[in-house]
C-alpha cells in the first residue's frame, strides 16, 4: 500500500503535533508548514494526497491559501480539510464555495478527524457519477434520465426543484454544500431557486422522502449533505 502524503499547515506548534502524531499513527506520512507562504510553497513541492488547512493563519491566511490551490490547475485537485474555530460558519461556507472539500470545528476529536480524513481521500479517487447515472441507495434509487425516484421502491412525486436538489446532493454522498452551490447547480438545469428558498424546498423534499428523509442532513450554519450510511 502506498503511503499517502498529507500536509498540515498550522501555526499552533501543539496542533501540529497532534495531528502529526495521530496521523502517523494510522499510517500517513505526515509533513508540516506553520505559515500559508509555506504551505503554499510545500504544496508546491511535495503536491500532498491532502491539505489539513487552518483557517487561522498569520500572512496569507487559509482562505487565501485554499483560492490559490483552487484556480491553480495543478493543484485544483488536491483534497482540502479546512480547520476552523467554533462559530466561524462564514469562514466554512466561503471555503466550502472556494472549493474546500470538508472541515473541522476545534477543538476536534481525533477519531473523528481521522475518519474525516479518510473518507475524503477515498471520495478524491470516486469520480462523480455521470449525468444520467442511476443513483442507488439501499433506501432510495434516483433515476436522473426518468426524473424518478423510488423510496423504498416506491414512486414519490417530487417538483423539478426538489428534484435537483436530492440529485445533486445524492451525487456526492457525504460532501457537504452550502446553499449558494445548490442553487448554482439547480440553477444550471433551469430551475429557479434562491437561497432563501433553499430551505424551504428541503422542507417540502424531506416530507415526500418519507422514510429516506434523514438522508438529507442540515449542516448547521453551513448547508446541507446527503447522509453516506443511513444510520450514523
Ligand atoms: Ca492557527
Amino acid at each position: 500500500m502506498s503511503e499517502e502524503n498529507i500536509l498540515i499547515v498550522e501555526d499552533e506548534k501543539d496542533i501540529q503535533e497532534l495531528v502529526r502524531y495521530n496521523l502517523s499513527k494510522e499510517g500517513y506520512r505526515v509533513t508540516s508548514a506553520d505559515s500559508g507562504e509555506e504551505g503554499l510553497k510545500a504544496v508546491e513541492s511535495q503536491r500532498p494526497d491532502l491539505v489539513v488547512l487552518d483557517l487561522m493563519l498569520p500572512g496569507v491566511d487559509g482562505l487565501e491559501v485554499c483560492r490559490r490551490m483552487k484556480k491553480d490547475p495543478a493543484t485544483a485537485n488536491i483534497p482540502i480539510i479546512m480547520l476552523t474555530a467554533k462559530g466561524e460558519e462564514s469562514d466554512i461556507v466561503a471555503g466550502l464555495e472556494m472549493g474546500a472539500d470538508d472541515y473541522v470545528t476545534k477543538p476536534f476529536n481525533l477519531k473523528v478527524f481521522v475518519t474525516r480524513i479518510r473518507a475524503v481521500l477515498r471520495r478524491s479517487k470516486t469520480e462523480p457519477p455521470k449525468e444520467e447515472e442511476v443513483l442507488r441507495f439501499p433506501d432510495l434509487v434516483i433515476h436522473p434520465g426518468r426524473h424518478e425516484v423510488l423510496v423504498n421502491d416506491q414512486p414519490v412525486s417530487l417538483t423539478f426543484t426538489e428534484f435537483g436538489i436530492l440529485k445533486y446532493l445524492a451525487s456526492r454522498p457525504g460532501w457537504v454544500f452550502t446553499r449558494c452551490q445548490i442553487v448554482e447547480a439547480v440553477r444550471g438545469d433551469g430551475y429557479s431557486v434562491t437561497e432563501r428558498s433553499v430551505d424551504f424546498q428541503v422542507v417540502g423534499l424531506r416530507k415526500k422522502l418519507t422514510e429516506a428523509a434523514d438522508r438529507i442532513e442540515t449542516v448547521r450554519g453551513v448547508g446541507y449533505r446527503f447522509k453516506e450510511t443511513f444510520n450514523d
